[in-house]
């Protein structure tokens, strides 16, 4: 027996319309998630992010491939086999909280647990512990109106743990609040995500709230998943030039590697061992952090370069 990751994902394609109006939105997505990780997916508007989570979470079925959660094969599944699969394990919170303006936060929170046909006292106390661990103690009995953005999507959060899920999916939690609202409920995302150990998945076109998030991050384009590492490897170690573009500022140069050198231009740099050893000799691209250039004395052997402009930023300044 082969041991399973908790979300596995094998070539999966997704195609919406058909004839000349069909397109290829999930291009070969192969992936795997662990019990408790908490992965971020960041990529452009349109890249697939949101097409992925959904079948991710049982709202929607892959064109071809395989997806298994918990080791349960969905591809085949009947839409009614799908929907209970999705109840039973999984929690959304979306950009939008959809709540229901007529009911308290309690209700709204226990409402998933109606469906289920929980009884009364259970409901009740379970919405009122979550909402008490959120921060929302005392604001059980208002409406969502009575409430700020950053309280109801606590509310919308609260409402996804009810059931215990295993896997919490979030698309764009937190895009309709403020920045410094979303510094704060990223923060207290991150916080209630270690203290559960619950798995998930955080959909955000906001590299820093990826970061902050996360343990890992995947990075899509055109429907394809590019990379996923860790934060730090993703900056580092970009595996392709569209992670090394993607992540932060790089300056891109071409290169000549040869004998552990490489030389732009002119310009001759030693390569690291590793780096060395893992690539051929012949022409390159050179990516160059710009944090990773210093200034040097006059006199010393550097690099003479020519400053066109230089922008103050507060804690750096950017030289072009
Ligand atoms: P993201 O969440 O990364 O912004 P989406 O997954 O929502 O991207 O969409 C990816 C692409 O698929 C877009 O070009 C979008 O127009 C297209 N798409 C998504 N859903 C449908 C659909 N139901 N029918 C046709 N095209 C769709
Ligand atoms: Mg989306």
């Amino acid at each position: 027996e082969t041991l399973m990751s908790l979300i596995e994902c094998k070539n999966i394609n997704r195609y919406f319309g058909s004839g000349a109006n069909r397109v290829h939105v999930l291009k070969d997505v192969s992936l795997s998630i662990e019990k408790g990780d908490f992965v971020a997916i960041i990529g452009q508007s349109g890249s697939g992010k949101s097409t992925l989570m959904n079948i991710l979470g049982c709202l929607d079925s892959a064109t071809s491939g395989s997806y298994q959660i918990d080791g349960i094969e969905t591809a085949k599944m009947e839409p009614d086999e799908l929907a209970a699969l999705r109840r039973e394990r999984f929690g959304f919170i979306f950009q939008r909280y959809n709540l229901l303006g007529s009911l308290t936060a309690r209700d709204n929170v226990a409402l998933p647990a109606v469906y289920m046909g929980m009884g009364g006292k259970e409901r009740s106390n379970r919405a009122e512990k979550l909402l008490q661990d959120l921060g929302l103690e005392g604001k059980e009995g208002n409406k969502p109106s009575e409430l700020s953005g950053g309280q109801q999507q606590r509310v919308a959060l609260a409402r996804a743990l009810v059931l215990k899920p295993k896997v919490l999916l979030f698309d764009e939690p937190l895009s309709n609040l403020d920045a410094n609202l979303r510094r704060a409920m990223r923060e207290k995302i991150r916080e209630l995500q270690q203290s559960l150990g619950i798995t998930s998945l955080y959909v955000t076109h906001d590299q820093t709230e990826a970061f902050a998030v996360s343990d890992e991050v995947i990075v899509m384009n055109k429907g394809k998943i590019m990379q996923k590492a860790p934060a730090k490897e993703l900056y580092l170690r970009p595996n392709s030039l569209f992670l090394a573009n993607f992540m932060g500022e790089s300056s891109i140069f071409d290169g000549e590697l040869a004998n552990g050198t490489v030389n732009i231009h002119g310009y001759c740099i030693p390569l690291s061992d590793s780096a060395q050893f893992s690539l051929p000799d012949g022409p390159c691209l050179v990516g160059i952090r710009p944090e990773a250039i210093f200034l040097a004395a006059e006199g010393s052997e550097a690099q003479h370069c020519e400053i066109k402009s230089a922008v103050y930023m507060g804690n750096h300044w950017e030289v072009i």
